[in-house]
């Protein structure tokens, strides 16, 4: 099966009360990875792809080239949908040329009026051409901004003039964070997220900053109509981990060793058995 809209996957999600999970990749080892462990579970997945992470692997069309190879290499069978993760106007203009099936634009850093203007202009742009659009408002807490402990908040009235745009799901800050929690982190603002479910209806949410929100709390968000849940750097850590583990046994060191395919294979592992792990927690596996 070819790329699919993250729409389908989605709207059942949202009915029968689980989430599909974005995972971000980075190279071939990644995009294995997430593909293999999807289809062992008989899950759909969404592939999230950053702008630098779409220059790092040498533009979007490659990107598109790597992902449709590989499903067809691996006769994938569950729905695929490849995403541009917090694209800017342009980008997501781009990626939809390159044959990306789905795109965020986020617009959050502009006033929403602004931001309601470019949302509007994707979201036709994309709908001529069968392709399902994220949007944020207010803005998710992270490094980036420097914000620490609480994360950013959404207004709710802001998420209904948004969500009326005809976007395919929203993502709002309720607390959330990308990368690591702090330890003073207060958790997810539930409340918040009741109210916007409320304006919002039967609009898929978004959960950003999926790493590092305890189990309970996860699935208390999908109780609450949050469909799609991005996962970012639980991969990367568990990469990072498997791979240093590896090469301070002085694996790399025997035999062939330190062959490329041999080196990467526990990191490339280890975010198989993260990827699995996820998609017993948010509910989707045999969903596809
Ligand atoms: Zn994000």
């Amino acid at each position: 099966m070819g790329l699919v809209s993250a729409k389908e996957m989605l709207i059942k999600a949202r009915k029968e009360g689980y989430a599909v999970g974005q995972f971000n990749i980075n190279n071939l080892e990644w995009i294995k990875a997430v593909l293999t462990a999807s289809e062992e579970m008989k899950s759909p997945v969404i592939l999230g792809v950053s702008e630098g992470a779409g220059k790092y692997m040498t533009g979007y069309k490659t990107v598109v080239a790597m992902v449709e190879g590989m499903l067809d290499f691996y006769n994938i069978t569950v729905p695929v949908a490849l995403h541009l993760d917090h694209g800017s106007f342009e980008g997501a203009k781009a990626c939809i040329e390159a044959g990306f099936s789905s795109v965020m634009f986020d617009g959050s850093h502009y006033s929403i009026e602004e931001n309601v203007q470019k949302t509007k202009e994707i979201v036709k742009y994309a709908a001529e051409r069968g392709i399902s659009v994220e949007a944020e408002v207010g803005s998710i807490g992270g490094e980036e901004d420097g914000v620490v402990g609480g994360g950013e908040v959404a207004d709710p009235m802001e998420c209904k003039m948004i969500a009326d745009l005809g976007v395919t799901m929203l993502a709002a800050g309720i607390g959330n964070i990308h990368g690591k929690y702090p330890a003073n982190w207060q958790g997810l603002r539930l409340d918040v997220l009741k109210k916007i479910q409320e304006v919002a209806g039967i609009m898929p949410l978004v959960l950003h900053g999926g790493t590092g929100i305890p189990d309970q709390m996860v699935k208390d968000a999908i109780a609450l109509g949050v469909s799609k849940i991005n996962v970012n750097t639980e991969c990367q850590l568990v990469f990072a981990a498997a791979t240093r583990e590896y090469i301070l046994a002085d694996k790399d060191l025997v035999g062939k060793g330190f062959d490329p395919r041999k080196l990467l294979a526990p990191g490339t592992q280890a975010v198989i058995n993260t990827v699995k792990e996820k998609i017993e927690l948010f509910g989707s596996a045999n969903k596809a």
